[in-house]
């Protein structure tokens, strides 16, 4: 919980180490910024990430839905010990459920505690996705200044309210889809939460001394009981475990009393409850380990060699060209140049093959602050008679004058009557000339 609350808080570098921001249009991870433009670098993370998470399943079963994710963690050491406290535990809760006390003072507070834990859960979580400048600016304006923050702030206190209060493991069972992947990433030497079944096996409440042909099992049903999903190890494993381990916790407490070993429900694989070895070695973690290599070490290559500053050259909206009222034919290109070098930089955009012609910039050199992008327009007036066959080849360079340059080969459009005559020789470029 701690983590999960201080993640959006650490910087690296300056900058968020985790930070999802739509409003931005980038992702912030570790230091990197992935803008839109990185999709595939993006893609390779995503990769990456997946056929990690397919590998820990394949080795340890669900540890993921277990002990870190968010539903987990908070649900069984945040709010269900708070409705434990206040309800007295399961039988507590039912009794009030039956009495149909849902207005009563203990219900109540456990609502109203729910509902300031969930204000503060919602921020938590908004500040993943819009960063925690930006909520501190919806925290401490007024509702009536910062509408759009206001209603996601408040519907998402709900979606996490509701989550809690009411919907719990459905969202393991229904929403979540990690949870349908189950039965195709796990394998029979996966590490799972399982019922020794030849130890407990014929289960029965017995007498004592208890006759050697039944087995542990004293079909107290305190491992169903405390499961948060309402399934029964002992059937075998289920999609619906999410491994939480509280059956372990619940059958050795009652192996104790009877004074069994513990251990009756444990972290084993289905083979190893058969009798068989453990196999390390398998094709599924043999591949899995093969292609998380393979994705993020391409990933980290094409980062660490990543220009500083990403620039794409498109036309202008509408017609191809046009032609002024003294016969000259206007290009418009537009260029855009997305920042990723760490600091702000000046863009210098020259044009060469333009001979005869002029060039207009009204923002050049263009300023992108670090981490954006911005677009900006050039407009290229020529002669008709400089286009052959209806097209005319030119380069635009685009330059920080420090560590970024690059030289993009583009073709304005003109009439086809033209015949390409280049002979006439004004200046390219006419930086900082108005529109
Ligand atoms: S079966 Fe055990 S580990 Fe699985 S969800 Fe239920 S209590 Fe948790
Ligand atoms: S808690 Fe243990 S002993 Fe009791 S029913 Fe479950 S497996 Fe059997």
């Amino acid at each position: 919980m701690v983590l999960f609350f201080a993640i959006p808080h650490i910087r690296i570098g300056g900058k968020p180490a985790f930070l999802m921001s739509f409003p931005k249009r980038e992702f912030n991870l570790m230091g990197w910024t992935f803008l839109p433009t990185d999709t595939l670098l993006f893609m390779l993370f995503l990769f990456s990430s997946i056929i990690g998470i397919f590998l820990l399943t394949a080795l340890f079963g669900r540890a993921w839905c277990g002990w870190a994710c968010p539903q987990t963690v908070y649900l069984e050491f945040l709010f269900r010990p708070i409705e434990r406290l206040l309800e007295g535990g399961y039988a507590g809760s039912r009794k009030l459920d039956r009495e149909k006390a849902f207005w009563g003072p203990r219900r109540v507070l456990k609502y109203v505690i729910y509902a300031l834990l969930s204000l503060f859960l919602a921020h938590t979580f908004l500040a993943y996705f819009v960063g925690t400048e930006q909520l501190a600016v919806w925290v401490t304006q007024s509702p009536w200044d910062q509408p759009t923050g206001f209603v996601v702030m408040a519907i998402t206190t709900i979606a996490i309210w509701y989550n809690f209060t009411y919907f719990r493991e459905q969202t393991c069972l229904i929403a979540c889809p990690y949870g349908r992947w189950q039965s195709v990433l796990l394998d029979k030497q996966s590490i799972i939460v399982a019922y020794d079944y030849l130890r407990g096996e014929p289960r029965g409440k017995g007498t004592e001394p208890r006759p050697d042909t039944m087995g542990d099992c004293i079909d107290c049903k305190a491992c169903v009981t405390t499961c948060p999903t309402g399934i029964d190890i002992r059937n075998g494993l289920q999609m619906e475990c999410v491994h939480c381990t509280q059956c372990i916790d619940a059958c050795d407490t009652i192996m104790d009393k009877v004074g069994k070993p513990r251990g009756l429900i444990r972290y084993s694989s289905q083979e190893a409850l058969a009798g068989k070895a453990r196999k390390l070695l398998r094709p599924r973690t043999v591949l899995y380990p093969l292609a998380f290599t393979l994705a993020l070490s391409t990933m980290l290559v094409l980062l660490f060699n990543k220009e500083t500053a990403d620039v794409t050259v498109l036309r202008g909206l509408g017609a191809p060209f046009s032609e002024e009222a003294d016969g000259t034919i206007a290009n418009q290109v537009r260029i855009k140049i997305a920042n990723r070098g760490g600091a702000d930089a000046r863009y210098t955009i020259t044009l060469d093959g333009a001979l005869g012609g002029r060039v207009i910039s009204p923002e050049n050199p263009l300023i992108v602050s670090e981490g954006t992008t911005r677009e900006t327009s050039i407009f290229v007036l020529l002669p008709r008679e400089g286009f052959a066959n209806g097209e005319r080849a030119v380069t635009i360079t685009v330059s920080d004058g420090a560590r970024f340059t690059t030289t993009v080969p583009w073709r304005l459009q003109g009439p086809s009557d033209g015949n390409g005559d280049t002979r006439t020789s004004t200046p390219a470029t006419t930086p900082d000339e108005a529109p």
